[in-house]
């Protein structure tokens, strides 16, 4: 059988089209949405698509499934911009833990041992601030790193609400055919 013989299906979740296996469900697939950025969410949408062994769209379940998934999305949406902006201080704990990586995979990659000294000294982001915070960081850095935050959450945001309006279109544009 040639491969567009196989009937297709449009993801309730990516709104991809992919192959349907036995049962009418979605092939395996990741997830490939446009234009959508996911996975800051804990974990979700990261690796093979949440669709996958969904009904698709246009079939009772499928549409039910980009229903529900839709006022979610738009319940994260509203949770995260109900938060408060980020604050000089969370700006500040990520630059520090930017900075810890870095030191760390800079001497990992030299070949050079971590001690157990340097691991103390290092390793939490109070210690770490103490001894390198003077320097390091000055509040312009501080401040263009709480703008990186903040871009970030309204891009989520924006690509939650972006996401449930396509799958609503999706679900409106292929409604439930009549069972004769
Ligand atoms: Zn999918």
């Amino acid at each position: 059988m040639a491969q567009q013989d196989k009937p297709k299906g449009m993801c309730p979740d990516c709104l991809g089209h992919y192959r349907l296996v036995l049962g009418g469900v979605m092939v395996r697939h990741g997830f490939t949405a446009k234009n959508v950025r996911h996975g800051q969410h804990g974990g979700f949408h990261t690796g093979p698509c949440q669709g996958v062994g969904q009904q698709p769209i246009g079939t009772e379940r499928g549409n039910a499934y980009a229903v529900r998934l839709a006022a979610r999305l738009r319940g994260w949406a509203a949770d995260e911009e109900a938060k408060p902006a980020h604050t000089t201080e969370q700006a500040l704990q990520v630059q520090i833990r930017e900075a810890q990586d870095c030191h760390f995979s800079r001497q990992v990659r030299r070949g050079q041992p971590i001690s157990a000294e340097q691991r103390a000294a290092f390793s939490t982001p109070e210690a770490f601030r103490m001894t390198s915070v003077s320097g390091w960081f000055s509040r312009e850095q501080i401040e263009w790193r709480r703008g990186v935050l903040e871009r970030a959450r309204a891009q989520r945001v924006e690509s939650w609400r972006s996401h449930a309006g396509a799958l609503d279109a999706a679900v409106a544009a292929n409604p439930v055919a009549e069972v004769v």
